[in-house]
């Protein structure tokens, strides 16, 4: 039996996102701030003849529009690590998928991190941080963050990030949404909305004040996401969520990055339970329950 490598990557959210207008190269710069919460997708490489890529789900997640070719970020992540090392190696890719898809926590971006790390550690590759880095941002602002985990204040494009303080153990009940958005259509429509407000500077200090003192009111208060009136204007029935997260008892609601999952800040885990059971005898599927934050892209397993 071949070697493999099993490396386990979180979900992330964004307790703030701050969007500025739109860059001459298209990209939206972000002031955001990140925290990485316990959904996670475990991704096993072992060496392969061709580059290969197969998903199953952990509970209720649905993988189905998940490709299984070469525009499969993991593949992607694989061919750019090669390539930087200027080695013709392939691997078997396993994604177990817990993190919902096309739900704006960046799942895809966590399986781009996890390959980095695997494949780096198959074949003691012994890639340096910085090396890593920057070819997690060749492949998307999120991946990054992916990597180093915890709670990090993002800036450029997202893919310049630096650790935070953060003395809390925040929980939260996460409430996905079968139809997944496009990030891309978000974006077009806050460009056709176009604001003069965007968050950023007295707003990020004020999330990072809160964080730093672990002050649960504060954050409820701090937490805010500029795409979420473009992403509710494209969505009405989302609004639906946000009101019954509301109803439930949630100390704030915010959406997931470009959404379409919901997020509900609660004040412990028992709370969360109680909300996450409220919610699913109101109909709603899939709702989970995560605390943050949690740490980067770490091994888990090496057979
Ligand atoms: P983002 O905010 O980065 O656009 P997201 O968090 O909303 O993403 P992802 O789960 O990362 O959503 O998936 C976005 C799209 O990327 C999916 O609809 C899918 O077509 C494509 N994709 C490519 N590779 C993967 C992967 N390994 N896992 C999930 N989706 C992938």
């Amino acid at each position: 039996m071949s070697r493999s490598i099993t490396v386990r990557a979180p979900a992330k959210i964004n307790l703030l996102l701050g969007v500025g207008p739109v860059r001459d190269d298209g990209f939206h710069p972000l002031d955001t701030v990140y925290q990485a919460i316990s959904l996670y997708d475990d991704v096993t490489v072992a060496e392969s003849a061709a580059w290969s890529v197969d998903v199953e789900p952990i509970g209720d997640v649905d993988v189905s529009e998940v490709p299984l070719d070469d525009s499969n970020i993991a593949i992607r992540a694989g061919k750019l690590l090669t390539a930087h090392h200027g080695i013709g190696r392939h691997a078997a890719i396993g994604i177990s998928k817990g993190i919902p898809v096309a739900g704006g926590m960046a799942g895809g971006s966590a399986d781009a991190a996890a390959t980095l790390v695997a494949l780096d550690r198959l074949w003691d590759l012994q890639t340096t941080d910085d090396d890593l880095l920057a070819i997690a941002a060749e492949l998307g602002s999120d991946v990054p963050f992916a990597l180093i985990g915890g709670t990090a204040h993002g800036t450029g494009r997202g893919e310049l990030v630096e650790p935070v303080a953060d003395h809390g153990t925040w929980w939260w009940v996460v409430v996905p949404n079968v139809e997944g958005m496009s990030t891309p259509a978000v974006y077009r429509a806050f460009d056709e909305v176009g604001s003069d407000e965007h968050s950023g500077g007295s707003d990020t200090l004020a999330v990072r004040t809160a964080l730093e003192s672990g002050d649960l009111d504060d954050l409820a208060a701090a937490l805010h996401n500029d795409l979420q009136g473009a992403a509710l204007g494209l969505r009405r029935d989302l609004v639906v969520t946000e009101n019954a997260l509301r109803q439930a008892g949630v100390l704030a609601t915010l959406l997931s990055g470009s959404g379409p999952t919901f997020l509900g800040l609660v004040a412990d885990q028992d709370r969360a339970h109680q909300i996450r059971e409220a919610l699913v005898e109101a109909g709603h599927d899939g709702v989970l329950v995560a605390t943050g934050p949690v740490a980067g892209t770490h091994l888990v397993d090496y057979v």
